[in-house]
């Protein structure tokens, strides 16, 4: 990867750690990193300007790439969960490398137009269906990073262990029907496939690229198989993602197996910590809130899919106050809009509390922005700050949404009136990759979300 020549961008606005929201501000980068950044600045000449509010880049912390083929299909007919996993299944079923890359591509660039510097793709779908692996075994994920590359933003590719088909009342099942594409047998040969993706001893693959583990959920991972996945994850300083409590079914399941809730599972068998991220969160009681919380652990929540696939209202505030530092995600990819999500996060718990004012739009935004990029493991992103990645997300405050919008209030704004299709102008890495709304590394969008997702809806 080459990096751009020293760049300088003199924000009308711009939010800045700890200070809010400041006015013309000069921030300056040398490769890939900001060098200084400097309110109430006067504009020298030549810079690029750039008007509206600018924020950080977001961080999408948890990404099933592949679901964008199904968005809308699985609305059809007032869907149940079951419906949705058919669907998502038959997608699964039809991907193969070279479909996959080109999908992944265009849908990495539907998220660096809604502002997206940094994705965690939570990837599962590593093998030939039938079970059988590629003869790179890896094919499937270093599509995902190529893909990343293309589009033009940071990824942690945050391979999957996924070993079993369910947990029943009598334990795991096996795996069956296009669930065989993901399974590696069992966690010693997923953590020696994932060792073979050649990252450093830091888990970088590439300056864009780096690897992180997953466990799919303790419905696909035997307690017995945790084990080598956190081994892997301490090995790399890696970051270590785990679906959990999404649904009442699991926890219940998980109880009658294991007398104990997915929480309590994962922390004995020592998956919770500071590196960890739990997704969705949804259905947690106070003993697993104290759990999560005295470990540090992220809570990623991912409120336009919690709320499409009516999985419940995950205890937001109370995450937050038990220490656990919140994430977002787009998950199935409903809609691509980080911004939609963090308001999700309020709204939600108003909804649930029946009262107002929980999250102030700043404590949203650093979910949006630093949270996301530290359980991703970039903790030096998401911040417009000397020594951080030269990330840049400009909003436009002169739409039909945020027209009006003071000074003072443009956080609120950006948080609870704009959208995806607000954002102007990307910076990731010191590159544009954005530019008034269009995208300058793929040059239709839209046009390559239609070709590659009717090539995989056959
Ligand atoms: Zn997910």
């Amino acid at each position: 990867m080459t990096f751009p020549a020293p760049r300088r961008w003199f924000a009308a606005l711009a939010w800045l750690p700890g200070q809010g929201a400041r006015r013309d501000v000069l921030i300056e980068a040398d490769g890939d990193r900001f060098t200084s950044v400097t309110p109430g600045a006067q504009a020298p000449p030549d810079v690029t300007r750039l008007r509206g509010l600018t924020l950080p880049g977001f961080a999408n912390a948890h990404s099933h790439a592949f679901h964008r083929a199904l968005r809308s299909t699985t609305q059809a007919d007032r869907g149940t969960f079951w419906t949705w996993r058919e669907r998502m299944y038959d997608v699964a079923a039809r991907l193969d490398p070279d479909s996959y890359r080109r999908l992944a591509r265009a849908v990495f660039a539907e998220m660096a137009l809604a502002g997206v510097s940094c994705v965690g793709e939570f990837h599962y779908l590593h093998h030939q269906p039938g079970g059988h692996p590629y003869d790179d075994p890896n094919a499937m994920g270093r599509a995902l990073i190529e893909a990343a590359a293309e589009a033009g933003l940071r990824i942690t590719l945050l391979d999957t262990c996924y070993l079993a088909g369910g947990l029943s009342a009598d334990g795991p099942l096996p795996l069956a029907g296009p669930q065989l594409r993901f399974g590696d047998g069992d966690a010693v040969r997923w953590a020696a496939r994932v060792t073979d993706l050649g990252c450093d001893e830091h888990g970088m693959i590439s300056p864009h690229a780096q690897a992180g583990a997953a466990i799919h959920s303790v419905r696909a991972v035997p307690r017995e198989q945790m084990h080598p996945i956190v081994a892997w994850a301490h090995r790399f300083g890696a970051p270590l993602h785990a679906h959990m409590s999404e649904q009442r079914a699991e926890n219940e399941a998980c109880q009658a197996v294991y007398g104990m809730s997915p929480t309590r599972l994962l922390y004995e068998q020592d998956v919770l910590g500071p590196r960890t991220t739990v997704v969705h969160a949804t259905h947690v009681d106070d003993g697993d809130l104290a759990l999560l919380g005295g470990c540090q652990t992220f809570a990623c929540l991912c409120p336009t899919t919690e709320r499409d696939l009516g999985d419940g209202l995950a205890p937001a505030q109370a995450l937050a106050a038990a220490s656990c530092p919140l994430t977002l995600g787009s998950d199935s990819h409903a809609v691509i809009d980080l911004l939609e999500e963090a308001r999700g996060v309020e709204y939600a718990e108003r909804l649930g509390r029946e009262a107002r004012g929980h999250f102030t739009a700043a404590a949203l935004l650093r979910a949006a922005t630093s949270a996301g990029h530290a359980s991703l493991g970039w903790p030096d992103a998401g911040e417009i700050a000397p020594g951080a990645h030269a990330d840049l997300v400009t909003l436009s405050l002169d739409s039909v949404r945020t027209a009006g919008t003071a000074d003072g209030l443009a956080l609120e704004a950006a948080v609870f009136a704009a959208t995806a299709a607000d954002v102007r102008d990307v910076v990731i890495g010191g590159r544009d990759v954005v530019r008034e709304g269009a995208h300058l590394l793929v040059p239709d969008v839209p046009a390559e979300l239609s070709r590659s997702i009717r090539a995989v809806l056959g």
